[in-house]
């Protein structure tokens, strides 16, 4: 017989593996008698990372990797950005993003014309055609900051996130753009610590065809996209650029290998994966 559900949801935030969760047993006393020992284990072991975090790190592995990746990208030439949380409705349709298109339906609107922003991108091709007058080149460009979608959540999805967007426009005639995707995606997957990630084709709803980058489990950390690309008239880019967009929760679940968006994003009930109603 296996814990109920009930025992093993708490199980499940408090740490265990996945195999104890699963744990089998002869009948129902032996059963709650295991799920005490493991529930005061877990318990001490999560109360023990607590206090680390408090007398070490003293924050969660996120913020962290946010200015690993922040300090990185600005030592490859990369120009660090800040632009608004709240998007136009405009700025979201020169996207492609329409109503009743898929991505519509995920945005948070705040009135008619305005809604939290579901991506970085917009914000970013403004930059480039601003940043662009200049005539220095490759022009290279970022921005690490919360993005919103409603989406059925689960283990790979919140409403809000990170995300971190890179861009680099104007690379010399003849680049193999494929490549440098790969370069860029290196830089940013080995700041951060993951090992085992590969680059995968994938559909995507606002650029056509892209490339991903998976972690050694297949969840994607990041998609990609080149140009000139059709998009890119709205804007007034009439260049090539590389970009990829990498959500940092992902990133911090392959590198500390936890299994659950939940325990490593913004919330109230975990702290750095550690439960805090104990
Ligand atoms: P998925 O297919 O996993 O839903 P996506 O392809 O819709 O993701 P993109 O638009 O490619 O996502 O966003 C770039 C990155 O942002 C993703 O690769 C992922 O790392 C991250 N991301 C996207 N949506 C979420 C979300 N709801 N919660 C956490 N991270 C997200
Ligand atoms: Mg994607």
């Amino acid at each position: 017989m296996k814990f109920s559900e009930e025992q093993q949801r708490r199980l499940g935030e408090i740490g265990a593996s996945a195999e104890d969760v699963q744990a089998d047993f002869p009948d129902e006393a032996q059963r709650n008698r295991a799920y005490q020992r493991l529930e005061t284990r877990l318990t001490a072991a999560q109360q023990r990372r607590l206090a680390e975090l408090r007398h070490g790190e003293r924050r969660p592995f996120v913020l962290g990797l946010e200015e690993r990746l922040a300090a990185a990208l600005r030592g490859a030439g990369f120009l660090q950005v800040h632009t608004p949380i709240i998007l136009s409705r405009v700025r979201l349709e020169k996207m492609g993003v329409f109503d009743g298109s898929i991505m519509e339906k995920q945005v948070f609107w705040l009135d008619a014309k305005h809604c939290l922003r579901p991506m970085l991108a917009p914000h970013l091709y403004e930059y480039m055609r601003d940043l662009g007058r200049v005539p220095e080149r490759p022009l290279r460009l970022f921005e690490i900051g919360p993005c919103f979608r409603r989406e059925t959540q689960g283990q790979r999805h919140a409403s809000e996130f990170t995300m971190l967007n890179l861009v680099e426009m104007g690379l010399p005639e003849g680049t193999d753009l494929t490549a440098r995707l790969r370069e860029l995606g290196a830089l940013v997957l080995d700041a951060a610590g993951i090992e085992g990630w590969r680059m995968a084709d994938e559909d995507s709803t606002v650029y056509g065809e892209t490339l991903d980058f998976v972690d050694a489990d297949g969840m994607e950390l990041a998609s990609s996209a080149l140009g000139p690309h059709p998009l890119d008239a709205a804007w007034g880019i009439r260049e090539n650029w590389v970009g990829i967009g990498f959500g940092l929760e992902r990133l911090t679940m392959a590198a500390t290998h936890e299994t659950s968006m939940a325990k490593v994003g913004r919330s109230l009930s975990y702290l750095d994966g550690i439960r805090l109603r104990l």
